[in-house]
């Protein structure tokens, strides 16, 4: 048996448990071993039941005081048993448990551990993990245990078993980081890093397994860059671009100005446009700082010279807000062009005449999703890709287009808010331009970090936000273990928010299960303001645009990192109405209150990602999410942003001596290099 082996040749993984680890993409006994945790209980020394706080996880030892106590109905019994420390006294309940009454005994010593939570103004336990007698948890004591992501019918207990079997399979010549680079930069060896990972005896050997493996991945990731960088060697720019009063007689007519940075943009696009080789350009701007319009004016330029110009949207819902106003923008100044949409959802017909209209030529500006890529599509003279938010247009994609007889030029968008130095390593095949101010028009969004006794005034606030013709947002309690769940606590929120708001408030609710039509119907529905309240997972946060919403407000704000929360912010403060955002936080934590303050000094998003890490430290890693900038599986582009360097600087060092990693003790990690971005890889991070 070794890492390439299936999963089913594990002790206590038959047909259907296999079944559900692929469900989480997890095949093989090495896709297992990469199935990092997403975080580590820790279990640490009790803590004086006066000092445990609401909404933590907490463990106490004490003695069993008066009487346990079993309640209820006959199929939902309540076990009580009262645990009694010197600073305090806790209540702790077990359900459907009854038999826990001839197990506790009065005056016993237990330890429980637990998550605390407030029931009717007094702190409790429910269903806290036990132990008893109380020496029991020595055992446990400062040790790690690994949560992972999890599927509907696999427990994290499977999880761990499974990978326990998995790790005494490790095979080392699966290793593919050469053991140079490993000596060079002080790394961890690939068995001790895995073990590491998964089963930590310390945070000490946390730390190194998780610097290693964060190395390598992006070590990988920066190979492939460059190979990326390699073959599109910039070809030359076949087209011209003379026209172009259609677009600036257009700029002229727009009911604003454009701001500075804009025109600097657009000059520099222009130039591109017209230069020697074809454009590869990223526009880095953050959220509200006008990147459509520049995308709209490149398009038209394309439009207006005789050629087609796609724009490329991470989601449907995106694509087709940009279509609708890309239409609207054109018929209102006259603007003959024809636009067109075209994505997956389309009926056969639909894409049938559409892909008519974009071989014809006639389709002139085309919106969509990835079907603009699809083979099927052939283009009449396609001249410029724009894609915008954070989708990388992949090599593998321009080749596809490179097939059809086109080398366009490329512009992508991103409002991943990353300093120049790293931007430089992570789309080093990129020239960057930068929309570094806002809009003057705008008023700074208001912001309050507040606790949920305010959720009945949050809601009246918004109540008469919506009197005054303004929408609200609502971004559900995140929940990490399952997509199902999440799903489930939007419905219910927004059943509950509805009945709280009345019959003459529109409430509704979006999530990433449900059917794309439907997810259109609600966005487009929200956008005409026939919805005012809409409830939604973080599906939301990419670039959707209406300006007439003014209040968001994020319940569990403590859960999401302050670059995703500002992404959420961004969804207001888009249009002329004073904006609010308020955070919601369940925690009590000092720390916690700090962090979601630092929304409340800036809007600056690279600020922002920057003292989120500086107050975290780069030692606190354990159960904190990511920034999630850019997709990695452990590494984060802030938090390991020194091992983003070393790594850029290991494959100089790597290519200047191998420059096609062709020396035996390359062999695998060129394997490696092969399957990762034959598999995406590079496409699904960026
Ligand atoms: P993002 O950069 O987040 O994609 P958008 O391009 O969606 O931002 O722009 C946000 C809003 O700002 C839109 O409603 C757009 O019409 C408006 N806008 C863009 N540029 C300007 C400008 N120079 N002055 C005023 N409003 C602008
Ligand atoms: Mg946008």
């Amino acid at each position: 048996m070794n890492e390439q082996s299936a999963i089913s040749c594990l002790k206590g993984i038959g047909e259907k448990t296999e079944k559900l680890f692929q469900k989480l993409d997890i095949y093989t006994i090495g896709d297992l071993l990469r199935h990092f945790p997403r975080g580590y209980e820790v279990y640490e020394e009790a803590t004086p039941i006066a000092e445990i706080e609401d909404g933590k996880t907490a463990t106490i030892t004490g003695a069993i005081y008066g009487k346990v106590q079993v309640s209820g109905r006959a199929n939902m019994q309540v076990t009580t048993i009262y645990v009694k420390d010197v600073t305090g006294t806790l209540r702790a309940v077990w359900f459907r448990m009854p038999f826990l009454r001839n197990t506790f005994q009065k005056g016993g010593v237990i330890t429980l551990r637990g998550k605390v939570v407030r029931r009717k103004g007094t702190l409790l336990m429910e269903q806290p993990e036990i132990f008893y007698p109380s020496a029991s948890y020595e055992e446990k004591l400062h040790t790690l245990q690994p949560n992972y992501n999890l599927t509907a019918g696999i427990t994290n207990n499977a999880v761990i078993k499974a990978m326990k079997q998995a790790i005494s399979y490790l095979d080392l010549s699966q290793d593919f980081l050469p053991e140079d680079i490993r000596f060079r930069y002080y790394l961890a060896e690939y068995n001790s890093a895995m073990q590491g990972i998964h089963f930590p005896i310390d945070k000490e050997e946390f730390y190194a397994a998780r610097e290693r493996l964060v190395f390598e991945e992006f070590l990988v990731f920066i190979l492939a860059l460059r190979q990326m960088k390699e073959k599109n060697k910039k070809s030359r720019n076949i087209f011209l671009f003379e026209s172009i009063d259609p677009v600036n007689r257009f700029i002229q007519k727009l009911p604003y100005k454009l701001t500075g940075a804009q025109e600097k943009v657009w000059e520099e696009i222009k130039a591109d446009l017209n230069g020697k080789h074809v454009m590869s350009r990223l526009i880095q701007g953050d959220v509200g700082s006008g990147k459509t319009i520049i995308a709209l004016l490149s398009l038209l330029m394309a439009a207006s010279n005789g050629y087609q110009g796609t724009l490329m949207a991470p989601t449907e819902v995106l694509a087709k807000q940009h279509f609708e106003s890309i239409c609207e923008l054109l018929e209102e100044y006259q603007i003959p062009f024809c636009v067109e949409l075209l994505t997956g959802s389309l009926t056969a017909k639909e894409k049938r005449m559409a892909y008519e209209r974009i071989e014809s030529g006639q389709a002139q500006i085309i919106v969509g999703t990835h079907a603009l890529i699809q083979e099927k599509v052939n283009y009449h003279s396609l001249a410029l890709v724009v894609t915008d938010e954070q989708h990388r247009f992949g090599v593998k994609q321009r080749e596809k287009l490179a097939e059809k007889g086109n080398t366009p030029h490329i512009l992508v968008m991103s409002a991943t808010p990353i300093p120049r130095t790293l931007a430089i390593i992570l789309y080093g095949d990129l020239d960057i331009s930068v929309i570094d101010e806002l809009p003057a028009n705008r008023l700074p969004i208001k912001n309050c970090v507040v606790d949920i006794d305010y959720r009945k005034t949050a809601y009246q606030f918004m109540k008469k936000q919506i009197q005054e013709g303004r929408q609200c947002y609502v971004i559900c309690p995140m929940i990490e273990e399952s997509e199902n769940l999440e799903a489930e606590n939007v419905i219910d929120y927004a059943k509950t928010l509805q009945e709280e708001m009345g019959d003459s408030i529109a409430v509704a609710h979006l999530h990433g299960k449900m059917k794309q039509v439907e997810k259109d119907d609600i966005m487009q529905r929200f956008g005409k303001q026939e919805i005012q309240v809409l409830v939604s997972t973080t599906v939301i946060e990419v670039g959707i645009n209406v300006p007439n919403a003014t209040v968001m407000m994020i319940e569990n704000a403590e859960r999401f990192g302050l670059a995703q929360l500002h992404q959420l912010r961004g969804r207001v403060g888009r249009g002329k109405y004073q904006s609010y955002c308020i955070f919601m936080s369940a925690s009590k934590s000092k720390e916690t209150k700090e962090r979601l303050s630092i929304l409340n000094k800036s809007n600056d998003g690279f600020f922002i990602a920057s003292e989120d890490l500086k107050l975290r430290g780069p030692g606190d890693l354990f159960g904190i999410r990511q920034s999630g900038i850019l997709d990695f599986k452990l590494g984060d582009v802030f938090q390991d942003a020194k091992l983003l360097q070393r790594a850029s600087e290991a494959a100089e060092y790597l290519l200047l001596e191998d420059e096609k990693l062709e020396k035996p003790n390359h062999q695998n990690l060129r394997e490696h290099l092969q399957k990762y971005v034959q598999e995406g890889m590079l496409e699904t991070t960026l």
